[in-house]
């Protein structure tokens, strides 16, 4: 990860980039400004299928116009609608999923996200995770309500079984308490589920 420094978006777009390919299936759980979406319908390529939520029909409008200009608009499926509903939208399996937490940057710090429907998209996104795949979530904790967030986030993140996911949070250590962090989570290949203590 040399060169990222403190950026957490760019971290969480590395980690999952690292098993994504021409043809896979991914989701930006929280499209915003787009830019994370950009880099997932990248990442899959003209025969992938990127799926992009948002509350905001604008944060959705943005996104569609990053797409446009970089000619990718035809890999992505834009939902007007909460993560917490993807299972209506997306049929498994998925190889990745990003969630990046919080307020659009630049528009209404009302519109965040929210713990009880962010705990429940990531259960969706656990159970339609391909072995082998990987979720990334930025969490930020500076913000009004995120404290809560952050809480039950790392707290559901800590209780995945061992055997079925490996977990892992990062953090700068260098930076002020209230800078993001991240939680990276991976399901096993088939062939290594049970192995973990
Ligand atoms: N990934 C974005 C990017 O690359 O620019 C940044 C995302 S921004 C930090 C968080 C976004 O989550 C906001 O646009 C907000 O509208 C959206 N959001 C809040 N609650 C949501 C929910 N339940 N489902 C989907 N999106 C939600």
């Amino acid at each position: 990860f040399a060169g990222i420094r403190g950026n957490a978006v760019l971290l969480g777009q590395r980690f999952v980039g690292e098993v994504l390919h021409k043809g896979s299936v991914a989701v930006d759980a929280t499209a915003g400004n787009g830019y994370d979406t950009l880099f997932l319908a990248n990442s899959v390529g003209e025969c992938g299928r990127v799926y992009a939520f948002d509350i905001q029909q604008s944060a959705l409008d943005i996104t569609a116009r990053r797409l446009k200009q970089f000619g990718l608009e035809k890999n992505v499926t834009l939902i007007h609608d909460g993560h917490e509903k993807m299972d209506l939208y997306i049929v498994p399996p998925v190889d990745a999923f990003i969630f990046n937490l919080g307020y659009l940057p630049g528009g209404d710090h009302d519109k965040i996200t929210r713990p009880s429907t962010t705990v429940k998209a990531l259960q969706i996104a656990l159970d339609m995770l391909n072995p082998g795949g990987r979720i990334s979530i930025v969490v930020y904790t500076g913000h009004l309500g995120a404290g809560e967030e952050s809480r039950t986030v790392e707290e559901m993140a800590a209780k995945l079984d061992p055997r079925i996911f490996g977990v892992l949070k990062v953090t700068f250590i260098n930076r002020s308490a209230s800078a993001p962090f991240l939680i990276f989570i991976e399901r096993v290949k088939k062939e290594n589920e049970n192995l973990a203590p």
